[in-house]
């Protein structure tokens, strides 16, 4: 396989970053191009995105990607932060718009995800490699399909590298935004964003929030699964083994994993797709790692 990365969220508490270095560790062996930090909405998570990223790079040497987001920052607290990543090594940024909060106007220099991308590349050259983001469903607000596609195009033209998607459990939906895309003449990889599955209830809430679609097949069954968690597990296992294999037979560049901060989902997915040559540990040591429950939701 290409290329792989894996995304955290920076925890609320000390203990935390303590458990997410760890489970970085455990995710090393499969040799990711780098790991990514969310940032939250609003700058709340904008020192601990940095935190959390220096201190992932200084633990584990990782390369590692902190989500830049919109909402709420200002031109020099920007420039300042990104002096900061580079000051720690940092070269690789994924630039998203982020979510205000509901009820709060827009404000700032920033309303899209294609200023930010043009307000870095003007402002640092080539210094940082930058992914924005695309939705194989359509982002939630977007005016339609083709204007979704539009403004994708818009955002890779202004100095993207990479994009990745959001999640999504439809391999055609994302095949047709990569050849759309293409057809735009944007070149640059359409890495598919995965979403393990290891919890009903919170993959229908979240989904419902981000404009990720659950098939009806699947919501049914993982509602019918909900008081059984190892076969649930089991179940979303094969669903989203099944889906990376259709995503990587069809020509997807990698796969980026959604890990919520837990390494077994990730390691069981590798071990399923046979990324043992990667350095994956065993499906035994995986599937073990993947009893873990209890991750908390993305922090965006
Ligand atoms: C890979 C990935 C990582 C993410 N990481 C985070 C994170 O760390 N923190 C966080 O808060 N959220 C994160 N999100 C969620 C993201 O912030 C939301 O999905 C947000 O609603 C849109 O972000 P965007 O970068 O796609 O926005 P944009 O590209 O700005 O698009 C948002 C909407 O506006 C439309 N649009 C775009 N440009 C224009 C324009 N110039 N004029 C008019 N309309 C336009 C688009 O069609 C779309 O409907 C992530 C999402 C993905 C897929």
């Amino acid at each position: 396989m290409g290329h792989l990365s894996f995304e955290f969220f920076p925890p609320r508490q000390a203990e935390g970053l303590e458990r997410l270095v760890a489970t970085a560790r455990r995710l090393q062996p499969l040799q990711p191009d780098y790991v990514s930090v969310t940032f939250g909405a609003g700058g709340s998570t904008q020192e601990g995105t940095l935190a959390t990223a220096q201190r992932l790079r200084q633990d584990t040497g990782l390369a590692v990607a902190p989500h830049l987001s919109c909402v709420g920052l200002d031109a020099q607290t920007v420039l300042e932060l990104l002096q900061r990543y580079r000051e720690i090594g940092l070269c690789q940024l994924v630039v998203i718009r982020g979510d205000r909060p509901s009820g709060v106007a827009e404000s700032g220099p920033f309303q899209h995800a294609v200023d930010m991308v043009r307000f870095v590349r003007r402002h640092t050259g080539d210094a940082f490699a930058m992914q924005v983001a695309a939705y194989p469903d359509i982002h939630p607000e977007a005016a339609g399909a083709t204007s979704d596609l539009t403004h994708l195009a818009h955002k890779v033209r202004a100095g993207a590298d990479g994009i990745i998607t959001q999640y999504f459990y439809n391999a055609d939906a994302y095949f047709r935004l990569r050849d759309d895309i293409r057809r735009m003449g944007i070149t640059v990889p359409v890495v598919p964003g995965i979403m393990p599955i290891t919890n009903a209830e919170q993959l229908l809430r979240f989904s419902a929030r981000c404009g990720a679609e659950i098939p009806r097949w699947l919501a049914l069954r993982l509602k019918d699964l909900e008081s059984e968690p190892a076969g649930l597990r089991a179940f979303g296992l094969e669903v989203v083994t099944s889906l990376c294999q259709r995503l990587l037979d069809g020509g997807a560049p990698g796969l980026h994993i959604y890990t919520l901060n837990q390494a077994g989902p990730a390691l069981a997915l590798g071990a399923a797709l046979g990324l043992t040559g990667r350095g994956a540990g065993s499906l035994e040591e995986a599937a073990g790692g993947a009893a873990a429950t209890g991750a908390s939701p993305p922090s965006w």
